[in-house]
């Protein structure tokens, strides 16, 4: 069998490994191959909300959401303009107790250079004439925030890479992994690899990979929800994603006037190989009485369609992205905690810098706070936590 060197095998075609191909072809980094069992976007990335939001935990996510917020708009503008959109993103609550912890989230993602500010209840109702508010309400507005496709969004890296010479292998079985003579072999019944360096993209399949590899990861699969709803009459293509911390439900625009709600962060270990695909009745009724409830225009959707994906949870929410302890020339991109599309394109940026220069200071100040070797090899996952929290670090959350 023929037995090829090349530079780097990546392997897995989501948002995440896509993004790195195109982002190392760029670098012109030399020979490169992704691999994957399936086609582009076939796990969560095709599964996703495409929810882009600066409301998240720590100042990394916030610059990498920003760096990635910018590419997926060029992108989009360029190969779909239908991909993307500029809606804003509200988090609200009617909850007293949850006010105080709100302001403490805006003062805090403005020290980190968001761009956001509070709602008042009759500025919530202006801002978002769909919802119904109780007697007091305070949200949470981020008005540059953005929804995406995902599938279209991995379609144009898988091509952008492609067209830049990295080579897609698709529908392959899931390659054997050896490291033999200081390179990594990569074997699928037709063709070997010989690689420099491998790359784990894998999403939910990672911490089976890694396991196997003998470098377990503290990473733990979970299940999430969405479904894809027609209102009785087409809501506005523009409204701003809302996320109901109340009822941690959330709702963005989607094409044809239809809207996509969410929630469901199962708090179980999943297995990607065998999940159940559909959403659950229970998750369906959440969602209708949320809408009922609080979004009373849309109380009497027709369900098009509701499904589950796998995400990947770490124990602090921080994604891995770096080289993985103890392992010469293994790489991961992985543990997105459910964000995984608004990180997407700036987390695989910063892994191509580290790949073009592992001894470079620019990487390392990059991807510091990711690094998967700030977890002790051995440390277990934790289970998994809800998204649309309020929580930094080790702050109070809901
Ligand atoms: C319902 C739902 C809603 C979501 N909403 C949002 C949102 O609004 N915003 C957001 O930012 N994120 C959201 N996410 C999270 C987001 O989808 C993920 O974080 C992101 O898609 C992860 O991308 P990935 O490329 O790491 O993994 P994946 O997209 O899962 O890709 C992994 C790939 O690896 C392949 N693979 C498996 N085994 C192997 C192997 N042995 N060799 C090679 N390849 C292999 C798989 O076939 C798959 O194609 C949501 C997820 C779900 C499920």
């Amino acid at each position: 069998m023929e037995r090829e060197p090349v530079e780097v095998a990546i392997l897995g075609a989501g948002i995440a490994g896509c993004a790195l191909a195109y982002h190392l072809a760029r670098r012109q980094i030399g020979p490169t191959v992704l691999l994957d069992p399936r086609t582009p976007a076939a796990g969560a990335s095709g599964r996703a909300a495409g929810v882009v939001t600066e409301q998240l935990w720590n100042a990394w996510d916030v610059e990498v959401v920003r760096e990635s917020h910018r590419e997926y708009a060029d992108l989009c503008r360029e190969w779909d303009p239908g991909a993307y959109r500029r809606n804003g993103f509200l988090r609200f609550t009617e909850q007293p107790e949850k006010f105080a912890p709100l302001r403490e989230a805006e003062e805090r993602l403005k020290r980190w250079g968001a761009s956001v500010h509070l709602l008042d209840r009759a500025e919530l109702e202006r801002r978002l004439p769909e919802a119904r508010f109780g007697e007091s309400a305070l949200g949470l507005d981020s008005p540059h925030d953005a929804c995406v496709d995902p599938t279209a969004l991995t379609g144009i890296y898988a091509e952008g890479a492609r067209r830049r010479g990295v080579r897609f292998e698709l529908g392959v079985p899931s390659p054997g992994l050896a490291r033999e003579d200081g390179r990594w072999s990569v074997r699928v019944p037709s063709f070997e690899l010989r690689a420099r360096r491998l790359v784990l993209a894998a999403g939910a399949w990672t911490k089976g990979i890694a396991r196997t590899l003998g470098h377990p990861l503290p990473l733990t699969p979970y299940r999430t929800q969405l479904s894809l709803l027609r209102p009785p009459t087409p809501a506005r293509a523009e409204f701003p994603s809302g996320h109901d911390l109340d009822t941690d439900v959330y709702v963005r625009p989607e094409v044809n006037g239809r809207i996509l709600a969410g929630n469901g962060t199962g708090p179980r270990e999943a297995d990607p190989e065998r999940f159940a695909t559909g959403g659950d009745p229970e998750f369906l009724e959440h969602i209708a009485s949320t809408l009922g409830d609080r979004w009373p225009r849309w109380a009497d959707s027709e369900v098009v369609a509701s499904w589950a994906g796998v995400c990947t949870s770490t124990p602090d929410r921080r994604p891995l992205i770096g080289a993985v302890p103890g392992a010469e020339e293994l790489f991961v991109i992985a543990g997105f905690n459910g964000f995984g599309v608004m990180r997407g394109g700036g987390s695989a940026r910063r892994l191509s810098v580290l790949l073009s220069d592992p001894d470079g200071a620019e990487a390392g100040a990059l991807l510091g706070p990711v690094a998967p070797s700030r977890f002790p090899p051995g440390t277990p996952g934790d289970p998994p936590r809800p998204g649309f929290t309020l929580e930094a670090g080790r702050e109070p959350r809901f």
